[in-house]
């Protein structure tokens, strides 16, 4: 495995892996890897030649008051895993390298699904998200790229960026990857004490919770969302960001549910925000 940390370097490997014919996929990610990136990587290994890992913590994504300095990092580590699960490339520049000038006076902002859930609680974020993927796209030139749908508003984002932009990659999303008792993985679970993670048990479980009402015909949103907030309340460190249905692709607003429908939730379990999402496909 390589890791590659200049902008020219990755350039001059992803030359040269397409002149050979070679496909390549690309995992972009913050790094402090966790079996869920691994399952990124093992449907890119199954569908491209190559595949190429980001390992980024990308300032423009985090507002002033967020986690941009304590988020967890460890190299070494990820190197390792990232080689045992079949990576071919790590990409890992320095902050600079990918903002000679920072803010950078060129961003992408994707309008109409970034205003609600965590757009409207993270100012921003989705702009810092969408520019330094298209700017990831445009140094590796990878054929397909792989997003979790653990952050499911984020893969809307990239999509409607992709088809907006006419960009030559396909967008491939990958299920959310648990622990054993229903835990989204996410690198900040690292920050969770063992009572919070205890706690954080709340989020996946609302959801199963409106997912099995919604099975028994509880179709009406106010009713589902009460019972989601009841659950997460019960825990004493838990603050709900919000918990929303909205409709699966557009995002927006259902009192009723009749068609795809994404249960989203972020809650704050003493000083981790914590997201996780369930999609309702029609009964
Ligand atoms: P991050 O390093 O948190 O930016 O995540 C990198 C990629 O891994 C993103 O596409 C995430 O959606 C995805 N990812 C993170 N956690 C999970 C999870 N539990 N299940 C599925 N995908 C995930």
């Amino acid at each position: 495995m390589e890791l590659i940390k200049t902008i020219d370097q990755m350039r001059s490997w992803t030359e040269s892996q397409r002149q050979a014919g070679k496909t390549i996929g690309f995992v972009p990610t913050m790094g402090y890897l966790h079996e869920a990136h691994l399952s990124l990587v093992e449907k890119a290994r199954a569908q491209n030649d190559t595949v190429v890992m980001s390992i980024f913590v990308n300032p423009m994504q985090f507002g002033p008051q967020e986690d941009f300095a304590t988020y967890p990092r460890d190299l070494d580590r990820d190197c390792r895993l990232a080689e045992g699960a079949g990576v071919d490339v790590i990409f890992h520049p320095e902050p600079g390298e990918i903002y000679p000038q920072y803010p950078p006076l060129t961003a992408v902002e994707v309008k109409g699904i970034t205003e609600c859930l965590c757009g409207k609680s993270r100012p921003g974020h989705f702009t810092g998200v969408a520019t330094v993927v298209l700017k990831l796209f445009n140094i590796v030139q990878p054929h397909r790229a792989y997003f979790g749908q653990k952050d499911y508003q984020q893969l809307l984002v990239i999509r409607q960026m992709v088809a907006d932009l006419n960009l030559p990659v396909i967008i491939e999303p990958v299920p959310i990857k648990r622990e054993e008792d229903g835990l989204a993985m996410s690198s900040r679970n690292a920050y969770l004490s063992p009572a919070e993670r205890q706690e954080a048990l709340a989020l996946s479980q609302a959801l199963q919770m409106c997912k099995n009402m919604y099975s028994n015909g509880e179709l009406r949103v106010s009713l589902l969302i009460e019972a989601m907030k009841a659950r997460i309340l019960q825990e004493p460190s838990a603050v709900i960001d919000y918990i929303e249905i909205r409709h699966a692709t557009t995002l927006a607003p259902l009192t009723e549910i009749t068609g795809p429908a994404v249960v989203a939730l972020a809650v704050r379990i003493g000083k981790t925000r914590l997201i996780d999402n369930l999609l309702l496909e029609g009964n």
